[in-house]
């Protein structure tokens, strides 16, 4: 059995970091990441033999825990089956059909590899739409990693102390308007200022890429106001939220008519799978039905999309989305006493959560609804609490800036087990 500090050495030789996505590299938190080796349901297990509870849940996507026997079960099959076509098969219909039964937003999906494509090709298209090249998206909004999004945007780079990353055209981010959220002056000003020149506002329907900004129903009223009167399309990327908070995702729950939606995440059931979807007069803007080009080899492989289907079908049955509530609730019963402690010390520290979702805020009495509220103090501490969790067997994402994850695997004992964990990191965090 090999450490997973002699695995990150060798990896360090072969691949930047030693990782292929940054904040995997702990390197705001300090150490060396735990090589894995296996999960089931909500823990996982490392090259070195450890055992973790796992709030990450691979950052989102397994919303049913890790090795699902009806995901493993569906994904074995269809590999005997053949692992990818470059032709149509009958999954991708399938989940299209459960995508669209379950999306207000979308009438019309087209798969795709990551949430990173997802929100390019929908980019695209609303650029083609309006005939209009900027484009409006807020800062800590993350929507994945193509050149125009990468202003101002999400975890990564704050955590780097970066608004934006080398090798991005200066003409490409001229094109990126960053509106600070919670803030409808600011969308007002932009709007007068810019209104006719915008092809759409990108937004993440519920930010959570750095911390947790859920936005008030009135800054939601403006924003659809605002975009419908200047022609812009409103593009809610519901990467993370989409199949999670609720059936229909996050626009079913707050009654959102988008324009377009982007998914990822939950949809590949823990495989890479990504599908931008909505009204259909724009998705039949798309190849070769329409003008807009966008393709993909494996887009639409069966094995995502038996993953996938997999994942909706078992959230369907199983009614998941009130469990993953009560859970939620749970959870938030367990942790409020212990912030409390904690406030009593004179360490604040914020809490917010939006069903399975949830977000401690360090230094902070109460938690912000912009990025740029979040104290940045508070990683500093995060840093303390992150190591000393580690070691009572409990593993939250790597960031102040993440959020944690809870999944359907979880009872109320792990729950417990974990809340015995908080209450012993949290004081080493002061
Ligand atoms: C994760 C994420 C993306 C990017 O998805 P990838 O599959 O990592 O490319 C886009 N938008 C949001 C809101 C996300 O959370």
């Amino acid at each position: 059995m090999s450490s997973s500090q002699d695995l990150f050495s060798r990896a360090t030789e072969v691949m930047p970091g030693g990782v292929s996505s940054p904040v995997r590299a702990y390197r705001s938190v300090g150490g060396t990441p735990p090589f894995l080796l296996s999960g089931k349901g909500c823990r996982v297990t490392t090259e070195d033999g450890r055992e973790y509870l796992d709030f990450i849940g691979s950052w989102g996507p397994l919303i049913l825990g890790h090795a699902p026997e009806p995901v493993v079960e569906a994904v074995r099959e269809a590999a005997g089956r053949g692992t990818s076509f470059g032709a149509p098969c009958l999954a991708e219909t399938e989940l299209a059909e459960t995508i669209c039964r379950l999306s207000p937003v979308a009438d019309k999906v087209r798969f795709v590899n990551s949430g990173t494509e997802a929100t390019m090709s929908a980019l695209r298209l609303a650029r083609a739409a309006t005939g209009r090249d900027s484009f409006v998206k807020f800062d800590g909004c993350y929507h994945g990693h193509a050149d125009p999004f990468l202003v101002k945007a999400g975890s990564g780079l704050a955590t780097f102390g970066e608004s934006s990353s080398a090798g991005v055209p200066e003409a490409t981010s001229a094109l990126t308007g960053v509106l600070p959220l919670d803030d409808e002056a600011a969308l007002s000003g932009w709007f007068a200022a810019h209104g006719q020149e915008i092809a759409a506002v990108f937004v993440e329907s519920i930010p959570a890429n750095c911390g947790l900004l859920p936005q008030r129903p009135e800054w939601w009223r403006l924003l659809r106001a605002l975009t419908e009167e200047h022609g812009a399309l409103l593009i809610v990327d519901e990467v993370i939220t989409g199949f999670r908070v609720a059936a229909g995702g996050f626009c079913a729950q707050a009654g959102i008519d988008a324009d377009l939606v982007t998914y990822g995440k939950v949809i590949g059931g823990g495989l890479p799978v990504g599908a931008y979807g909505g009204r259909k007069k724009w998705m039949d803007m798309v190849s070769p039905d329409g003008g807009v080009y966008q393709a993909g080899t494996l887009s639409g492989n069966p094995l995502g999309m038996a993953a996938g289907l997999a994942t909706l079908r078992t959230l369907e049955q199983e009614n998941a989305w009130q469990r993953l509530e009560e859970l939620g609730a749970a959870w938030e019963q367990r942790i409020l006493p212990l912030l409390q402690i904690e406030q009593e010390a004179g360490a604040p520290i914020a809490w917010r959560r939006e069903g399975s979702i949830f977000w401690l805020c360090f230094d902070a009495a109460e938690a912000p609804r912009d990025f740029a509220s979040i104290p940045s103090s508070g990683a500093e501490r995060f840093g303390r609490f992150f190591h000393a969790l580690m070691s009572e067997g409990v593993m939250v994402a790597p960031s102040a800036y993440e959020v944690g994850f809870l999944n359907l695997a979880m009872t109320e004992s792990d729950l417990d087990q974990a809340a015995a964990a908080f209450a012993k990191a949290l004081p080493q965090s002061r």
